[in-house]
């Protein structure tokens, strides 16, 4: 595991900074690929398109990509430039994971809910007007590395519950060292998820919004909301 990051960017704080959000309200910060929207299939799609393809053998994409002429493995660099293609080209028409809006809808009427994605700041508007088409126009913040600083800035903005939302083990990793956050662990690509164990750090490891919203709603319960 690499180190923990502890400043956040300042075109990331910004961000926050400018959320109007309420300190008595609990709050859920959730991720989006792979979470909101169905990362995993867009992008294996993108893929095949662009002389590659995904091979399934572990979680991780560096290593995992390879190319159609010779099956050989994409090198850093080349995946870094692939995921950068996609976000470019397919942001703004991904498509969403069941239940994911109408969930959100539902535990929004009791939590203020903020999307944090890792994505290039200049995909913002595309992420917005997904999130808008699918039905999920909450606040935003575009992050990058580590979600650990992110987390740690929205939780201080509120003095009640707070839940976060991701399927990827290093940030439930980095997001332990914030303290008192609930962390459900989600990836909804079930293929995908297949392939890591139970993920250190997290409190929660969900198989679908049901389970989210079942979990969530007990917590709420229990922390007299
Ligand atoms: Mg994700």
């Amino acid at each position: 595991m690499t180190p923990v990051q502890r400043t956040i960017p300042p075109d990331v704080e910004k961000q926050i900074e400018a959320l109007p959000l309420d300190n008595r309200l609990p709050l859920l910060i959730t991720d989006a690929d792979e979470v909101l929207f169905g990362f995993m299939a867009a992008f294996e799609r993108y893929m095949e398109r662009n002389g590659a393809f995904f091979d399934w053998s572990s979680y991780r994409l560096n290593g995992n990509i390879r190319h159609q002429s010779d099956r050989s493995p994409l090198d850093g660099p080349a995946v870094k430039a692939l995921l950068l293609g996609f976000f470019r080209d397919e942001t703004r028409n991904i498509g969403a994971v069941d239940g994911a809006a109408e969930t959100l809808a539902r535990l929004n009427q009791k939590m203020q809910v903020v999307v944090l994605t890792n994505l290039p700041h200049d995909h913002r508007d595309d992420r917005r007007h997904a999130l808008m088409r699918h039905g999920m126009n909450y606040p935003l913040v575009t992050n990058e590395g580590s979600k650990g600083p992110a987390v740690h800035a929205l939780a201080a903005r509120t003095r009640g519950f707070v839940a976060f939302i991701d399927d990827s083990p290093s940030h439930h990793h980095e997001v332990a060292a914030v303290g008192d956050v609930h962390k459900i662990h989600f990836v909804s690509n079930r293929r995908l998820s297949g392939l890591l164990g139970p993920v250190e750090h997290s409190d929660f490891s969900a198989r679908s919004w049901q389970d989210i919203r079942n979990y969530l709603e007990r917590q709420l319960k229990r922390h007299g909301h």
